[in-house]
């Protein structure tokens, strides 16, 4: 019988060798493996070190990370039914066991055993965080509570599981429910002739002739954007802003009775583990220290982006009634009035400027950035992969030490995952006297090779693989040698953008930009002028777009926080508390109906409660690290050093605060990111 080869940890993983036949043993074997280290370590009457306790754990977990982290990934990129029955059918299995470890109070007594040991004082810097995340976790999963309130922790766990299931299900029941006949073309003037098509075509599927429009994002969004016909308009934001709510088409279907219970589960949680609010407890595992200061944060950039979105605001106002004879803006105008004004002011195609980013000269532009701040060397190599198209690349320092590696998996095809992203497949950690280098894998969906000519791709998916190679320079440059806390594993939630988001600036600058491009036909590089009208359009509107995501933050921040789902709150409702918001700091016109609470998805169904916040904090973090390449010269290696050592190096073994502050210098603040949209008061 030939050796599975998912349980071959000798190297890289064995694509060319491993079949969904091999998962269920592999995976097997390896739960089982996990659950004696787990019986052992947990019965040991030695002292508990990091040699008894974290080690041998540390070890087995690593082995089931990687053949699983190889499988799940195989699911995403090259999915098939076979595989993808074998990755189901061990799911419930890997959930299960990590969910009983983070239960398991014989493991917690060693952690805790280890951290009040004479031994803890002398672990370094990353060790001790590690015992002190498992530690946190182990609270925060409630495996500390009184077996009575433990139940009820579990209870309220499960019950908003199927919450936040449920009201997905609501937001995408009345999305798909609604449905708009039009039967002559004349009515639809102005919409893309792509979506027309489409909707000839959902029309003729039910057997009517004309148009069938719908809800969903490719049919709405173009028809608010382009429908000259301003009623149509009208019809469409109506039923788009009253989905999932009492206004909406089905009681059922109405989430008002969902999110109440939600806030109040939330809140119960938070009071069972010792919390006043979900936020509170939200804001343990990440960046920001407490709710008040995420409030204020929220508050000082709308303070200071407000002037410029009253600015865009009257300049779309005053072009709408004077270009397009709309004398007051309502809601279902400013898509259309905006779309409108930014193709007078920068008429440019995408379709143009793809021609000048062939695929080759993309890469070379980006690993030149990345070579030069961080003096490493990156260069072609050899692996077995899962599909032809797939490339790999070694990461070298400049005495050609090998650093890490990494797949670059960069065309859409059938049966891929949509998205970009970044996934670890083996983390950086001391195994005895050896240390096991890190890989990943860098996955995109872009448009492939045709007719013999390379793979051109747009700005904004030049930006898309800058953003993805950022992640994996944070996951690959690490030093740290410890197992949850090495690359981005433990980086707070609310700072892991930092590394991939301070990537993005480089796509604009006109250094970088000229020596990535060559016209696919020609060898011309990008003329000047269309990269100025690139650079023009990127602030577009960047006022109102900076204050409409400021409300959505401050709304969730204050609904987990100053919304008692017991009463005696300020507001009568939720609803209240979102009118009172923008209020505060929105500059369009809103409908009266508007009930965009009840389709939130992001924090009521999403990762995103209490932590909406984070989409700008992350970018004001990343604008102020850029600010200090800025200051040095944008490609400098002196700035480049710094942020590998201090941020890219360090992973999650200290705070994020600390590491940026190590870098920068002092805490971070607002005015990069002010700066780099447009944001700043020219001086008189
Ligand atoms: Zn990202």
């Amino acid at each position: 019988m030939t050796p599975n080869p998912l349980l071959d940890f000798s190297g890289l993983p064995r694509f060319d060798a491993l079949r969904a036949a091999h998962v269920g043993p592999a995976v097997d074997a390896l739960i089982a493996a996990a659950r004696a280290t787990v019986e052992r370590v947990a019965g040991d009457s030695r002292p508990a070190t990091w040699e008894t306790v974290a080690e041998p754990l540390a070890e087995t977990l690593d082995r089931l990370d990687r053949a699983w982290g190889a499988v799940r990934h195989l699911n995403a990129v090259v999915n098939t039914p076979e595989l993808r029955d074998a990755y189901n059918g061990m799911l419930p299995k890997v959930t299960a066991f990590h969910a009983d470890l983070g239960q398991d109070l014989r493991l917690l007594g060693r952690y805790r055993a280890l951290a009040a040991s004479p031994g803890y004082a002398s672990l370094d810097a990353a060790r001790k965080k590690a015992v002190d995340n498992e530690l946190r976790d182990f609270r925060l999963g409630g495996a500390e509570l009184p077996e009575d309130r433990k139940a009820r922790f579990k209870a309220v766990q499960e019950e908003l599981a199927n919450l936040s299931a449920r009201f997905d299900d609501n937001v995408l029941d009345a999305t798909n429910d609604w449905a708009l006949l039009v039967e002559s073309e004349a009515e639809l003037a102005g919409v893309p002739a792509d979506v027309l098509a489409e909707a000839r075509a959902a029309a003729a599927a039910g057997g009517k002739p004309g148009f069938k429009l719908t809800l969903r994002m490719p049919c709405y969004l173009p028809v608010m954007q382009y429908a000259d016909n301003r009623a149509l308009r009208a019809t469409l934001h109506r039923a788009y802003s009253t989905r999932a709510s009492e206004l909406g088409a089905r009681a059922e279907w109405d989430n008002t009775g969902v999110i109440a219970r939600i806030l109040s589960l939330r809140r119960e949680a938070a009071e069972l583990l010792g919390y006043p609010n979900f936020a509170e407890l939200s804001l343990v595992p990440k960046m920001a220290q407490d709710a008040g200061e995420v409030l204020a944060f929220l508050r000082d950039l709308g303070r200071r982006a407000r002037p410029f979105a009253e600015r865009d605001y009257l300049e779309l106002a005053s072009f709408a009634r004077e270009e397009l004879g709309l004398a007051d803006l309502e809601p279902w105008d400013l898509a259309y009035a905006s779309e409108k004004l930014k193709a007078k002011r920068y008429a440019f195609s995408e379709q143009e400027i793809r021609q000048y980013f062939p695929e080759d000269r993309v890469l070379s532009g980006l690993f030149r950035v990345v070579e030069t701040i961080y003096g490493i060397a990156i260069r072609e190599s050899r692996a077995t992969t899962w599909h032809e198209s797939v490339r790999f690349f070694d990461i070298t320092d400049l005495h050609g030490a090998l650093l890490g590696q990494f797949y670059l998996d960069l065309y859409a095809r059938a049966n891929k995952q949509g998205g970009a992203w970044m996934d670890d497949a083996i983390n950086r950690r001391r195994a005895g006297a050896h240390v096991q280098h890190p890989v990943a894998y860098l996955t995109c969906n872009l448009s492939s090779p045709v007719d013999g000519k390379p793979a051109t791709f747009t700005h904004d998916e030049v930006i898309t693989v800058f953003h993805e190679f950022g992640h994996g320079l944070h996951h690959l440059l690490t030093q740290v040698e410890v197992a949850g806390v090495s690359g981005i594993q433990g980086v707070e939630w609310d700072a892991v953008e930092l590394p991939s988001q301070i990537m993005e600036n480089f796509c604009w600058e006109w250094d970088v930009v000229a020596h990535m491009t060559a016209h696919v036909d020609t060898g011309a590089p990008l003329p000047r002028e269309l990269f100025d009208k690139l650079l023009a359009a990127k602030n577009f509107q960047s006022g109102m777009q900076t204050v409409r995501q400021l409300e959505f933050a401050l709304f969730d921040m204050l609904l987990h926080t100053a919304w008692d789902p017991r009463g005696g709150s300020e507001w009568t409702s939720p609803q209240a508390l979102a009118e009172a918001v923008r209020r505060e700091i929105a500059v369009v016109p809103r409908a009266p109906y508007d009930r965009a609470v009840q389709s939130f998805g992001h924090i009521f169904a999403g990762g995103y409660a209490a932590g909406y916040y984070s989409y700008k904090w992350a970018e004001v973090l990343s604008a102020d690290a850029y600010s200090l390449f800025e200051e040095h010269g944008v490609l400098s290696p002196a700035a480049g050093a710094r942020f590998r050592d201090e941020v890219l190096a360090r992973g999650g073994s200290r705070p994020a605060m600390e590491s940026f502050i190590a870098f920068r210098g002092r805490p971070p603040q607002l005015d990069a990111l002010l700066r780099h949209n447009g944001m700043i008061i020219p001086a008189s």
